[in-house]
This record gives C-alpha cells, sequence and structure tokens, in this order.
C-alpha cells in the first residue's frame, strides 16, 4: 500500500492539468498537500503556474464524489452501492445494444486520461461492447493539427523536436496559441530564445500576454489564417528566400503550393486578414533569412472548420523555409489537455487503433485481434466523431446510451445547449468523474473516480516525452479508478477475461505489445526506465533503443520518405459577420482556469482570479453599445444566448468580442459556437462565428 507523501519524504508526479505536464513534488496529508514545482524534471525545471499550485486542493475538495449515485424514480440522484451501480451500467448496456444494435451504445473518453486508461477504454468499447462508436475530447482540441501533420509527414506528434531546441531558434513564429495564460512555464524557452537575440512573432487577433511578449504580432482578422500564410509564403518565393535545395531533396508537391501563393499579393492579403503588407514583408524576411526557424500552432488556427487547411499552409511554410527536421527548427502543435498527445495515440479515437494505427489498415486490425485474443472479423470499424457522436442522440440509428469517462460535454462542445438536451433525451447516460460537472449531473449513474495522485499512470507530454504520473495516496473510501471501474463492467458484460488487470502497469505491458510496430511504438518504454531518465520520446521500439527527441532529420514517414506540400486556398469561415450579428466571436483560455472547469472552478484562490466569464470588448465597439467595463451584456448567436461580464480592452481588434470557454450554465460560451465541422478532422468551429451583442443583459 503507498504511503502518503509525508511517510515517503514527497513524491516526485505530475501536475494534473495541461500538456506541459510540469513536474511537481507533492508532500503532506490529502488535506493539506503541498505541491512544489520539481526542479529535477527537465521539462518545467521547478516551475508551475498558479493551476499547478493549487491543484493539491481538488483531492480533499469537499465536493468530491465519494459513492456511486443512481438516478431514482422521482429523477434525483440518491447514493448506492458499487455492486448496484455496475450491475445497471451494464445490463443498461447491454439492454441498449440487444434492442437497437452494438453502434447504439457510444463511449466518450478524455485527453486527461492516462495512456494505460485511454487505451482500456478504447479496448472496452471494442472488445466488452463491440461498438464503433467511442470518440473522445480531444477531438475538439488538436484534431486538426494531428491530420495536417499525418497529411504532409506521414506522421503526428505535435512537436517532433524536444523543447530544449526552442531557445536556439533565430526566429519561432507561434499562430494561434497563448501560452503565457494555458501553459506559463513555457515561456522560459521563448523568454530564453528572445535572451539568446532571437525574434518571436505571434500571429493573434488578440493582443494577448503571449502576444506582448513577442517582438512582431500579426493582429489578423479571425479566420483569415490561410491567406497569411499563404501570403508569408508568396513573398518569401518573390525574394528568393525558399530553401530550394532543401524543396528539391526533401519534398514533393510545391510547384502546385508556389502556383497558388502567387495570387496571394501583400496587398490582397492585407484585404483579407487586416494584417499591414509591410508588416507581413518583414515577417516573411525575419523568417526566410534566419538560419534555424520554428513555425508552432495553437487552437487558433487549429480550431476551425478549415483547420487542417490553416494548419497545412503553416505547414507549408515550415517545408519552403527548408526547416522541418533541421536541428532547433520546425513544425509543432502545441497540444493542450495533459495528456492530448497520448490520448490521440492509444485508441479512443473513433478512427484508429492503438499505436497511432488506423482502424481500416488490415494489417493494423491482424496485429490488434491477436493482442486482443479476438477474432479480426469481431472488431469493429470506424464510428462517429466527437460532435457526430453526440449529435446523433435523438436521430434515427443514433447512440442511445452513452458512458462518459472524465469529459464535460455540456461545457465544452460547440452548441452546447443542443447537446444538453441531446443528452438529457438518451435512453441511459452514465459517467465516471470525481465531481459532479454539468454532465455528470444529467446521468442516470454517476460512478465515483479516482484522481490524478491517486493511481499510477503515463502520461504523454507535446514533445512526444512519455513520462509516469506516481501515486501518492489511497483513492478515498468509495472510490475506483477508472481501470478497475471498466473491469468490473467488463466483467458484468460476460468478456471479464480480455480485463485481466490488477494495476496499470499491467494495462501499459498490454499497451505495449499493442503499439509495437505502429507509428507511436512504446513497445520498449517501462515505468521503470522512465523513472531512471526525464520520460521517453516516442517512438521506442525496444528496451535498449534510447527513444526518438527529433523525428524527420533523415526522411520523413511517408511511403517514399519525402514530406507533402499541400496547395490550400483561403475559404470564407462558415460563418462571418452580417448585418444581424455584426462582430466576431472568439474563444479561449484565461490563466486561472483549465478547460470546462470542472477542476478549476472549485479552486478558491483560482475562483477568486477568475470567478465568471468576462467578454473582452475593444473599448470603441462597447461605445457604440453603451457599454462601460464591468456591465453585464448578453451575447447572441445564431444557437443561442448567454450572458458575461464586460471586460474592455485596447488589446483586441474593433471587430471582434473574446469569451474564454471554462463556465457551464447561462455563462457557456460554447452554446454560443458553430458546430460547423472540418471536414477532415471533424474539427467544430471554436475560434469563430459571428455575434450580436445586446446592452444591460437584455434580449
Ligand atoms: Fe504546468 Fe500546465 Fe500544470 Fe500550469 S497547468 S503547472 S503549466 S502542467
Amino acid at each position: 500500500m503507498p504511503q502518503s507523501p509525508a511517510n515517503q519524504g514527497g513524491v516526485a508526479t505530475h501536475c494534473p492539468y495541461c500538456a506541459f505536464q510540469c513536474g511537481v513534488q507533492l508532500s503532506g496529508a490529502r488535506e493539506r498537500v503541498v505541491v512544489a514545482g520539481n526542479e529535477a524534471f527537465p521539462v518545467n525545471k521547478g516551475r508551475l503556474c498558479i493551476k499547478g499550485w493549487t491543484a493539491g486542493s481538488v483531492l480533499g475538495h469537499p465536493e468530491r464524489l465519494l459513492t456511486p449515485w443512481i438516478r431514482n424514480a422521482r429523477g434525483v440522484l440518491a447514493p448506492s452501492t458499487w455492486d448496484e451501480a455496475l450491475a445497471l451500467v451494464a445490463t443498461r448496456l447491454r439492454e441498449t445494444q440487444e434492442r437497437y444494435g452494438r453502434d447504439a451504445v457510444g463511449l466518450f473518453g478524455s485527453g486527461a486520461l492516462t495512456n494505460e486508461k485511454g487505451y482500456l477504454l478504447g479496448k472496452f468499447a471494442r472488445v466488452a461492447l463491440g461498438t464503433s462508436n467511442i470518440d473522445y475530447n480531444g477531438r475538439f482540441c488538436m484534431s486538426s493539427a494531428a491530420a495536417a501533420s499525418n497529411k504532409a509527414f506521414g506522421l503526428d506528434r505535435g512537436l517532433p523536436f524536444p523543447l530544449e531546441d526552442i531557445p536556439s531558434a533565430e526566429v519561432v513564429l507561434l499562430a494561434g496559441g497563448n501560452m503565457a495564460e494555458t501553459m506559463p512555464p513555457f515561456m522560459q524557452y521563448l523568454e530564453a530564445q528572445r535572451a539568446h537575440g532571437g525574434q518571436l512573432i505571434v500571429v493573434d487577433p488578440r493582443r494577448s500576454p503571449t502576444a506582448q511578449a513577442g517582438s512582431m504580432h500579426l493582429r489578423l482578422i479571425p479566420g483569415s489564417d490561410t491567406a497569411l500564410v499563404n501570403g508569408l509564403l508568396h513573398v518569401l518565393v518573390r525574394d528568393g528566400l525558399v530553401d530550394r535545395e532543401y524543396i528539391a531533396s526533401r519534398t514533393e508537391g510545391f510547384e502546385r503550393v508556389k502556383a497558388l501563393v502567387a495570387g496571394y499579393w501583400p496587398e490582397r492579403v492585407e484585404r483579407i486578414t487586416g494584417v499591414p503588407e509591410a508588416q507581413l514583408i518583414q515577417a516573411a524576411h525575419l523568417l526566410g533569412k534566419a538560419r534555424t526557424a520554428m513555425i508552432l500552432t495553437g487552437r487558433g488556427p487549429e480550431q476551425q472548420a478549415r483547420g487542417v487547411d490553416n494548419t497545412l499552409a503553416y505547414i507549408n511554410l515550415a517545408l519552403a523555409l527548408g526547416k522541418v527536421g533541421r536541428p532547433f527548427s520546425g513544425y509543432g502543435c502545441m497540444t493542450g489537455q495533459g495528456n492530448g498527445q497520448g490520448g490521440r495515440e492509444h485508441g479512443q479515437k473513433a478512427d484508429q487503433l492503438p499505436g497511432y494505427r488506423k482502424i481500416d489498415d488490415p494489417a493494423a486490425r491482424r496485429h490488434l485481434a491477436a493482442v486482443w485474443g479476438i477474432r479480426e472479423e469481431e472488431l469493429p470499424g470506424p464510428g462517429l466523431s466527437a460532435y457526430e457522436l453526440l449529435a446523433s442522440i435523438g436521430q434515427e440509428r443514433g447512440i442511445r446510451a452513452l458512458l462518459v469517462v472524465g469529459s464535460n460535454m455540456v461545457v465544452s462542445a460547440p452548441n452546447a445547449r443542443e447537446i444538453e438536451s441531446r443528452l438529457r433525451s438518451l435512453d441511459f447516460l452514465a459517467v465516471a468523474d470525481f465531481f459532479l460537472s454539468e454532465t455528470a449531473a444529467l446521468a442516470d449513474v454517476v460512478l465515483p473516480a479516482a484522481q490524478w495522485a491517486e493511481e499510477e499512470g503515463t502520461m504523454t507530454n507535446l514533445e512526444g516525452r512519455v513520462i509516469l504520473r506516481r501515486r501518492a495516496f489511497e483513492p478515498p473510501p468509495g472510490v475506483r479508478t477508472d481501470i478497475e471501474i471498466l473491469c468490473a463492467l467488463a466483467e458484468r458484460l460476460g468478456k471479464g477475461s480480455h480485463f485481466q488487470f490488477n494495476e496499470p502497469r499491467q494495462v501499459f505491458d498490454e499497451l505495449r505489445r499493442a503499439s509495437a510496430g505502429g507509428p507511436a511504438d512504446y513497445a520498449g518504454v517501462t515505468y521503470e526506465r522512465i523513472a531512471a531518465s526525464g520520460g521517453l520520446f516516442w517512438p521506442c521500439p525496444s528496451e535498449d533503443h534510447p527513444g526518438t527527441p527529433r523525428l524527420f532529420s533523415e526522411q520523413f514517414a511517408t511511403p517514399n520518405g519525402r514530406a507533402r506540400f499541400h496547395p490550400v486556398q483561403h475559404q470564407p469561415a462558415s460563418e462571418t459577420p452580417d448585418s444581424d450579428y455584426p462582430l466576431y466571436l472568439t474563444t479561449g483560455r484565461v490563466l486561472a482556469q483549465y478547460q470546462s472547469g470542472t477542476q478549476t472552478r472549485r479552486v478558491p484562490e483560482l475562483e477568486r482570479l477568475a470567478p465568471r466569464a468576462i467578454a473582452q470588448m475593444h473599448p470603441a465597439a462597447a461605445r457604440r453599445y453603451g457599454l462601460v467595463d464591468g456591465d453585464e451584456v448578453t451575447l447572441s448567436t445564431r444557437r443561442g444566448s448567454a450572458r458575461f461580464t464586460v471586460d474592455l480592452t485596447q488589446l483586441i481588434r474593433e471587430d471582434t468580442v473574446f469569451v474564454p470557454f471554462h463556465w457551464g450554465g447561462e455563462q457557456a460560451v460554447n452554446r454560443l459556437t458553430n458546430p460547423a465541422l472540418d471536414p477532415i478532422s471533424r474539427m467544430p468551429e471554436f475560434k469563430l462565428c459571428a455575434v450580436r451583442v445586446h446592452a444591460s443583459g437584455m434580449l
């Protein structure tokens, strides 16, 4: 039995929140646990943000779920035993499948789950339930960048180089990422890059704290990324600043891109993007003349209905500069969720099997069927993506029963009021979580799950570094781990022989075999090897392999080893301002809250800093509506309305309103966002839609 950190003299583990996965040192009892930065962990080097410093308070929080709950005949959630709750979940899932078919049951996972849990959830869907309908909230996070990297490089690993390369990059272009608030300890890498004389170009409609830390800010109109990047490439081609030798020897398809960007001359790009011609040329020259340069994207360009095209445009730029696979250079996606990287590798996505294999690849299916001890034909095919899965509820042949593990879609899904009403119409909803989130509050059965410091498991950070979360405490009495929950449900579904796992390490050993030979190969990663190092980078195919911090230095993961250019035209967003809805609405994050806020809204220090959702507006725009700082305002889009507190700032464009998405109910900005999906990644268009402002909070 693990002792408390106090007894052990401290436990080295990792923060429960973002993809930076800061190393932390825990000490003290659960109710008064002290979180300190772990200076020995090479990523954060002892630094934390306020979310990490205060993460201990969710462990002993008085609102934790400590017993299962079942909705009774009066429609009220009431305490139950584990036996009753698990039996009811298994019975209702089985009955739903018997009546409506296997795919009538859906599973919804999370990029917060450890690799072991994400892997087991995918196996549970395919082996215990035989449903094809499993997807996860990471679809709403970095799926566009993942799809674009796979198209261009044949492989997606958020950063295909280690963070330690960043300070040596002469120029970094960061598009649509606000790391100064989302992962502040990351800023030490950009600060070091600036201190070495480097240039930081930030692309963002807002002059965010990150943009303020840059040497140049390209304040583009929301939804105009592809035009901006095609314009940069136009200037590079025009002025002879592309790397012809690299393009000839390591890529294919440049000529079509070159022909396309000829139509993006700077004056035209200024009209589309709002970025002055002179700034565009200056940025292109900075990039084109640098010996080392990095292009990084965040959710800004990615969370759009053209998110894959946007990301491909940025990748085209990195390739034309000849920088991908070169030291201190390249293209990377700044993954957001804690295990956003590992969560997309091991099978909780609708189109994918463990090891980052494609579910429709016959060799992958053969391999997984053998590892799982089932016949190949028993393995379901691709299912519905996250939003489509939720939107199918209530439709003919749609989802009738849903098991959710660690996700709060009532706050985080686009068009959230519609999603909430669909969830209410389910025949059966079960949610495993550790607080009664807005989604758990709708459930027929709530299963109390263990938290971050209460179970062991691996996470994969934004660099592809596999790290180990250690257990500091036993889960409280009455609480079970997600692995225990899934194994117990599999037993009740008659598939227990495939789920004989007593601890996460056994799941990880099977994951290693399942991933072996795949693009994300973890075969050589062991808990012991991680513990003895600062983590191991995949691919790591054998126990004597050192791991792979840098990808693509010799060749790309495409059949012919060359990276692929993709010509991408600028296209207007699926909804743009008009006379009815005259402004852009864009969404994002603030320093003191994390994702749907299920945890951070319960931390007093964070709640004091960010107690409610604000609507950030330019003073000139606010004046037109008679609004002053601190006023209540109602924002409406074609999906609905929500209320916010006005926060005036010169740092945003006059035509744009920014609202963070961490709150539910009347403050849920995702009640307003547009569910238009990217045709490839199925990413919703969170980052922009057209909005109307109602002064005085009145409709
Ligand atoms: Fe580090 Fe992210 Fe946790 Fe902040 S939220 S302490 S940046 S892992």
